[in-house]
C-alpha cells in the first residue's frame, strides 16, 4: 500500500520539514491556503480520526502540544489559527494518513463554505 506521507516520513519524498520528533512530523503544505499552512502527522499510519481509539488516541494529545509550540515559533499564535482535520470523501480527505492542518497570518472566514 503506498501512502504519500508514508514517503515522506521515510524521506523518499522531500519535504519543506518545520519539526520532527521520534513520533511526529511537521511540514509545510506543498499548496497553502493561507501565509502560514503546514500540516502535522504521526509518523505511525493512521487512516483517519475513525481510527483513533484507547491504544493510539496518546498522539493526538501529542500532535496538539507540537502545534502549540509550532504557532508560537511562527507568531501566530495570539493572532490566530485554525486547525482542520478532513475524515473521508465528504470531509475533502484527499490523503489517507491522518493529519491536521494549521492555517494562520491571515483572517480565516467562517463558516469556511
Ligand atoms: P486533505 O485534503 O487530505 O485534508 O489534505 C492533504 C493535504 O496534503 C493538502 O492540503 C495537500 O496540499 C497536501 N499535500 C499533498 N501531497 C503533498 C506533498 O507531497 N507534500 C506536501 N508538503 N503536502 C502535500
Ligand atoms: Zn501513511
Amino acid at each position: 500500500m503506498s501512502c504519500i506521507f508514508c514517503s515522506i516520513i521515510k524521506g523518499e519524498i522531500p519535504c519543506n520539514k518545520i519539526y520532527e520528533d521520534d513520533k511526529v512530523l511537521a511540514f509545510h503544505d506543498i499548496s497553502p491556503e493561507a501565509p502560514v499552512h503546514f500540516l502535522v502527522i504521526p509518523k505511525e499510519h493512521i487512516q483517519s480520526v475513525n481510527n483513533i481509539n484507547e491504544e493510539n488516541s496518546d498522539i493526538i494529545s501529542h500532535i496538539f502540544i507540537v502545534i502549540n509550540k509550532l504557532v508560537r515559533e511562527l507568531n501566530i499564535s495570539e493572532s490566530g489559527y485554525r486547525i482542520i482535520n478532513n475524515c473521508g470523501e465528504d470531509g475533502g480527505q484527499t490523503v489517507n494518513h491522518i493529519h491536521f492542518h494549521v492555517l494562520g497570518a491571515r483572517e480565516l472566514k467562517w463558516p469556511p463554505g
